[in-house]
């Protein structure tokens, strides 16, 4: 069994749906279950008309249009999505009535995007001749905390959803909806933003299925922002620690807590291009094969904010680094790099929230300095560990551009070598490392610059581009 997830753009328009359909025909030898995401910018369009409706106007026209725009092109009857719209229309009035907004109500709007989805996917892979059924993920046993926003699944969902599943598919495909579930009163819940992975892998795993796919619109995991890094490329294999470490710095085609579930089952994750099927993608699994290169990801996160703890009394007095996040845990700061001297003590956090309150509490008992407008940047790779002119290539490259590193990390797994610079020069940060470990050129200088004997063989899957 393998679950195929579709994201929104997957599923944005009546041909990406034509599409999706032949991607699961394919395959229906592997006994898929299917996972969606709502048509794409729909969840916003949903919040937006929350919020509308809590300022005392309700608009669902331009949703219920994209909708019934798909369904006439996919030729299937419009009123196939009525119920929700009724349903809809309904929690909105609530919502102007009251003129309140709750979290629980504000996901239960925005839960509708996912279900509308699964419908008119079930409807046209049955008009093309492949029995399909929809169905909500909270009515195959997902459910949840009351964290609404971002809830959680309990442990018991995952027998349950193995349970059902089991004798739901007796009716033929599952179209199930990403994103959401719902709580032990019945509540609906929505898994957070990008959602929909987290869904495919609580179901994968639970299921204990042998792939879980993410369908995107990218070729898989790429080696930098192809935004700012035009000749980024996708990378083949990831391990799961590697994976969560870019998936950390924001990598968009996947959500970070994707990775958990399957991890804990060891089952692999494949990201795919809905739009370029043939494209091998990216495999996340396990133990990732070694890469050509030691580095396979350079990301970065911007927004970062320091805070450097001085102390020339007490601060490598027992107790004291306790102390110091003591206070970041009370005010829910999370860090993310921390290095420390006999004098100071640095984190770094991208939350500004609880932030003055923790740094008032730091000042009770130390001298306390924040700088804002920082970003990290990093070198996500298993081979860094045994590579061991990493840290000398990383830095050359950044002091080449005289960029300064103002705080230098690297884990005890050393699959990710991390340094604080300016935002300001974040982007020519991530340039000048892809280029020094991913450029063809770059590799072919640096390994013509190294004795013939530790020459290692250029990094395969370079693909020679003329620098015009
Ligand atoms: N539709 C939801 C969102 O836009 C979930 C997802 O796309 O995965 O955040
Ligand atoms: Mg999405």
């Amino acid at each position: 069994m393998i679950v195929m997830k579709f994201g929104g753009t997957s599923v944005g328009s009546a041909g990406s749906i034509r599409a999706v359909v032949e991607l699961v025909r394919a395959r229906l030898r592997r006994k898929p279950l299917v996972v969606v995401s709502a048509l794409a910018g729909v969840t916003d369009a949903l919040e937006s008309a929350a919020r509308a409706a809590l300022r005392g106007t309700i608009s669902v026209a331009a949703i219920r249009r994209r909708h019934v725009d798909v369904l006439r092109e996919l030729d299937l009857a419009t009123t196939l999505i009525d119920p929700e719209f009724r349903e809809l229309d309904e929690i909105l009035r609530g919502i102007q009535l009251l003129g309140e907004l709750s979290p629980r109500s504000l996901d239960y709007v925005m839960s509708f995007g996912e279900r509308l989805a699964v419908r008119i996917l079930a409807a046209f892979f049955v008009k093309s001749g492949i029995t399909a059924t929809a169905i909500d993920a909270y009515d195959l046993g997902l459910v949840t905390d009351s964290g609404f926003g971002r809830a959680r699944p309990l442990d018991r969902a995952y027998d349950r959803i193995a349970e059902v599943v089991l004798r739901e598919r007796r009716r033929g495909l599952l179209i199930v909806t990403g994103y959401i579930g719902k709580d032990e009163r019945g509540n609906v819940t929505t898994l957070g933003r990008n959602g929909s992975d987290y869904t495919a892998a609580i179901i994968g795993s639970s299921l204990g299925v042998e792939e879980i796919q993410i369908w995107t619109d990218v070729n898989g995991v790429m080696s930098a922002d192809p935004e700012l890094i035009p000749s980024a490329r996708s990378i083949a294999e990831l391990s799961f620690d590697e994976a969560s470490e870019v998936a950390y710095y924001g990598a968009k085609v996947l959500h970070p807590a994707t990775i958990q579930p399957a991890v804990s089952k060891n089952i692999p994750v494949r990201v795919l291009n809905t739009h370029a099927p043939t494209e091998p993608g990216t495999l996340i699994i396990g133990r990732a094969r070694k890469s050509d290169g030691p580095v396979k990801a350079i990301v970065c996160k911007r927004g970062i904010t320091v805070v450097s703890v001085v102390s020339t009394r007490m601060l490598m007095q027992h107790g004291f680094l306790a102390k110091i996040f003591d206070v970041f845990d009370r005010q829910r700061v999370v860090i993310d790099l921390v290095a420390t001297s006999e004098v100071s003590v640095s984190c770094t956090t991208d939350s500004d929230e609880n932030l003055d309150a923790a740094i008032r509490e730091l000042r009770g008992f130390a001298d306390a300095r924040v700088q804002g407008r920082h970003a990290i940047v990093a070198a996500i790779g298993s081979g860094i560990r045994e590579a061991r002119d990493v840290p000398a290539r990383f830095f050359g490259a950044l002091g080449r551009e005289r960029i300064g590193a103002e705080m230098i990390s690297q884990g005890a797994t050393r699959t990710n070598l991390s340094a604080l610079v300016r935002e300001s020069e974040v982007s020519r940060a991530v340039q000048a490392l892809h280029r020094e470990f991913f450029d063809d050129d770059a590799a072919c200088v640096a390994a013509a610059a190294r004795p013939a004997s530790r020459r290692k063989a250029p990094l395969a899957g370079v693909v020679r581009r003329g620098r015009s």
